[in-house]
């Protein structure tokens, strides 16, 4: 690496060197922190360490990183000494500082960060004496030894049921002065604290705390490298789809503080409301504390508007005196910050174009911008804010599509109580209404247990007295998240939303015991696996499980619909097999059926017993009138498709799995065949053990089954074509697509598609009337990719069937690849799970020469998709890219679906 490279990065009111749009050098956080100086928001001086040092960190280690950067840090500190008119290190009136990551795209909660750097046993004194505010310097002292030595130097719990070895000291300390609150702590007390800790640290790790400010700069720097390689990190970058390779940068920024007295105050504030998308200005703030009390929940903070203040009050129950007496807002308590705070918030919202999350302190009456990103959020609020800010002219319809992303709509499909069920349910607490939706599920206290339970099949909620970054796993893992602490901004409230998962947090009057494993409320106790109820949209806590359903979409919803259907040219069908699930289909926007199995009607009611009649009849006299019966069943199911798929094309699936699966294995079954059919136990328990395979998926299925058996292919043509005449006689306009399942050649293709045609000719001479009907037939065989130009001579449609096509040549099984995927992924042998998200480079190449040789041999020949991969974004993105006509998925990811084309679309 070269000497010249620029590796630190100025900012501040006399110089600044980076910009917004230089979030992969500068990390997100240092990105913006120059873009507010230029655009003129107070902001205090710092510098960023850019995240090719990080890299330097990783590949070369930390030597050689500390050695390439280390000029450019001293001239940088220099820079904010001039700046802030103070030294690094001095110990009458030192510059303190604040060291955080920021890595490209924001992870909250994941990297961690260290507050007043640069403090030691004489710098204190220095502080005191110039803020004329001793307990001030010692708080900020023992605040930084606490941080650094947890962050730093690891000196974390030994033991889950443990707390933090630094406030097990401070509790006892307080317990002995008889006080409950921090703040209730003299100088002497923190002085006293100060001791401890160190003495705690010296005890535990065998070395001292560093007293030299330059050692403590290079050991926080470094623990923020550290950091990007720690477990929690890499899960959410795997969580998220963060590629390893980004590294962090890490800002120094010179500190202000908020702990500075009654003037003073720090905060946390969103342009928009991260829970609803609604377009109010709101936060949280505490007066007389630094930045982490207002995230960690310790006290419970301010609302920063009068009005967000008085809705707090209102789900608090707390009454409008004791509310303005004790928990006064921003607007109330100091009107000029807040209207400066306004003016921010406005300007920066404006600036970035979208909905900011911002971090503030208040120094004795100045307001300092500390932060800004763009706010996370639920979905319901990606799609409000995307919507409103179209509306207002603050972005256009193509940003607006690309404000939401298709995984997150399903937070707007979240579930909430059923009306009827919470009417018996009891409110047990109330805390804040953190993440929406509703939740059921056992009481678990330790995230650990959330995962392992929820592996074994258990519904749970995870219960805590807060959360933590290690908690994260658990949280994923449980149905909704309550704490006892925290507000709308702590890390549950904000990790939660950004899962979409229920969360209730601060919940005031929940007492957990990690120990008992218990959760009191008054005099009420509730054991681990006790059932409870949460509504993250009210803050209710319920006792007792409490039945959920599904949730109703709002008008902003049906926008965004609208507006990605405009801009999208891949059309939307669903998979479905009922008339109802083809109703929920329309219900959520999808033109046509791209898929129906028509083997999911067998099971339903009495059939059963008529294609197993059919199976096991060994003769084909047998079978005919077995199909007899089950023809008039089809017909029905088919009328009812059509009728409600009303004006868009039907795509009917040709019989498709293997037999044995639809047979009795078991002998009760067995004798109810045997009587039903009038033949002996044993004839119909060799028939089962004729139809055993080997390796059923490739076995005797799909088309195979209508050529050896081509009666069934004739009834199954003959209920299409009659049930597409029936409702068209009902007035429906109807397009029925009956597709060959599992074509390997063009023989096969052609043997089903005579018989199809037999049928449909003789059924329109019997009834005297025709109607258009296509055959087609699934892709979903390499082979049939490959010999796709001489089928598609033939077919009058193509359906990949990507399942089919991805077990087949990936070469592993869809029922079995489970068993070592995940340790494949872990492994990075495949980076998705390709049954998931399409293999494109493979699979999805074999798609792409099939659709090429197809249209070859027949002009603009319907191309469609209609496996799994159907609703997956990225998927989506892929067969837009290589001219699909159609992707077709379940119904509950057909709006994901057509948000994903319209996306695909925008982005070309
Ligand atoms: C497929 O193989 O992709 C497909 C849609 O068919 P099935 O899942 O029913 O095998
Ligand atoms: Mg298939």
């Amino acid at each position: 690496m070269s000497t010249s490279t620029q590796y630190v990065y100025l900012f501040g009111s006399s110089r600044t060197d980076g910009d917004a749009t230089m979030k992969n050098l500068l990390g997100g956080k240092g990105a913006n922190l120059a873009e507010m100086c230029r655009i003129g928001i107070p902001v205090p001086s710092g510098l960023t360490i850019s995240t090719e040092a990080c890299t330097v960190y990783t590949e070369q280690g930390r030597d050689a990183a500390l050695a390439a950067i280390r000029d450019q840090v001293l001239q940088g500190i220099a820079f904010l000494e001039k700046e802030m008119g103070k030294r690094f290190g001095d110990s009458a009136d030192p510059l303190l500082l604040s060291v955080r990551s920021g890595a490209r795209a924001s992870m909250p909660g994941m990297m961690d960060t260290i507050l007043n750097l640069g403090l030691n046993d004489e710098a204190v004194q220095g502080l005191a004496r110039k803020a004329g505010n001793e307990r001030f310097a010692w708080d900020s002292y023992r605040r930084f030894i606490q941080m650094y030595g947890d962050v730093v130097m690891g000196l974390k719990p030994v033991k889950k049921e443990d707390h933090d070895p630094f406030e097990l000291v401070i509790d006892m300390l307080k317990e002995k002065r008889g006080v409950q609150l921090d703040t209730e702590l003299s100088a002497g007390d923190l002085k006293e604290l100060v001791a401890r800790f160190k003495a705690l640290i010296r005890a535990r790790l065998g070395h001292d705390f560093p007293n030299d400010p330059w050692e403590q700069l290079w050991g926080a720097v470094s623990a923020v490298f550290d950091s990007w390689n720690n477990d929690r990190a890499k899960l959410y970058r795997e969580l998220n789809d963060i590629p390893q390779s980004w590294g962090t940068a890490v800002n120094v920024q010179s500190m202000v503080f908020g702990n500075l007295g009654e003037k003073s105050a720090t905060g946390v504030a969103f342009s928009r409301d991260a829970g609803t998308g609604e377009d109010l200005f709101n936060g949280e703030f505490l007066v007389n504390a630094q930045g982490e009390d207002v995230v960690a929940g310790i006290r419970t903070p301010q609302q920063i508007t009068l009005i967000g203040s008085r809705r707090w009050a209102e789900l608090a129950m707390v009454d409008e005196a004791t509310r303005a007496a004790k928990y006064p807002s921003l607007e109330e308590l100091m009107p000029d910050l807040y209207g400066q705070l306004l003016k921010a918030e406005s300007t920066l919202e404006a600036h970035f174009k979208d909905m900011q999350d911002m971090e503030f302190t208040i120094q004795e009456g100045r307001l300092w911008m500390l932060q800004t990103r763009n706010g996370k959020r639920t979905g319901a609020a990606m799609v409000r804010i995307a919507m409103e800010m179209l509306e207002q002219g603050i972005i256009d319809e193509k940003t607006a599509l690309q404000r939401v992303s298709p995984e997150r709509l399903n937070d707007l499909l979240h579930p909430v109580f059923d009306e009827h069920a919470l009417r018996t349910g009891k409110i047990i607490a109330r805390g804040l209404p953190a993440s929406p939706g509703a939740a059921t599920g056992q009481i678990v206290f330790f995230a650990d247990e959330a995962e392992e339970q929820t592996k074994k099949g258990m519904e749970v909620i995870l219960v805590r007295q807060e959360t933590s970054p290690e908690d994260l796993r658990g949280m994923s893992a449980a149905k909704g998240i309550l704490t006892a602490r925290g507000g709308m901004t702590s890390h549950a409230a904000v990790v939660a939303r950004g899962m979409g998962k229920c969360c209730v947090s601060g919940a005031g009057a929940v007492h957990v015991d990690y120990h008992a494993r218990t959760m009191s409320i008054g005099s009420e106790v509730y054991k681990e696996g006790e059932w409870i109820s949460l509504n993250g949209s009210t803050g209710e806590v319920f006792s007792g499980q409490i039945a959920t359903r599904d949730a109703e979409l709002s008008g902003d919803f049906g926008k965004l619909m609208a507006l990605a259907d405009k801009h999208k040219r891949l059309e939307v069908r669903a998979n479905a097999d009922t008339p109802t699930d083809a109703r929920v289909a329309r219900s959520f926007g999808a033109q046509g059926i791209g898929l129906c199995r028509t083997e999911h009607m067998f099971f339903e009611g009495e059939r059963i017993l008529a294609v197993r009649q059919m199976i096991l009849s060994d003769d084909e006299a047998g079978r005919r009138n077995a199909l007899a019966k089950l023809l008039t069943l089809q017909r029905g199911d088919f009328e009812g498709l059509f009728r409600e798929m009303d004006g868009f094309p039907v795509v009917i699936r040709l019989l498709d799995p293997p037999l044995h699966e639809f047979v009795p294995h078991d002998e009760a079954g067995q004798r109810q065949m045997a009587s039903e059919m009038g033949v002996s136990l044993a004839k119909i328990r060799m028939r089962v053990d004729d139809l055993h395979e080997f390796n059923p998926m490739l076995g005797h299925r799909g088309c195979r089954l209508g050529i050896t058996y081509p009666e069934i292919t004739e009834m199954q043509a003959r209920a299409v074509i009659e049930a597409a005449l029936n409702a068209r006689k009902r007035g429906a306009t109807v397009m029925p697509e009956i597709m060959v399942p599992l074509v390997g050649t063009v023989r096969e293709f052609n043997a089903q598609a005579e018989v199809i045609h037999r049928i449909a000719a003789q059924v329109f001479a019997e009834r005297g009337e025709k109607i258009y009907y296509m055959v087609g037939t699934m892709i979903e065989t390499p082979r049939g990719a490959l010999v796709a130009d001489s089928i598609g001579k033939q077919a009058q449609f193509f359906s990949f069937g990507t399942n089919d096509l991805t077990q087949m040549t990936m070469g592993f099984s869809r029922d079995d690849a489970g068993k070592f995927l995940p340790e494949y992924l872990k492994k990075g042998m495949y980076e998705q799970d390709p049954f998931r998200s399409i293999d494109q480079k493979g699979v999805g190449l074999l798609v792409q020469m099939a659709v090429e040789k197809g249209r070859a041999a027949r002009d603009k020949l319907e191309c469609g998709v209609c496996g799994e991969h159907g609703g997956d974004p990225a998927s989506v993105g892929f067969f837009h890219r290589v001219g699909l006509d159609y992707v077709s998925c379940s119904p509950f990811r057909v709006p994901i679906a057509r948000l994903a084309a319209a996306q695909a679309a925008i982005e070309g």
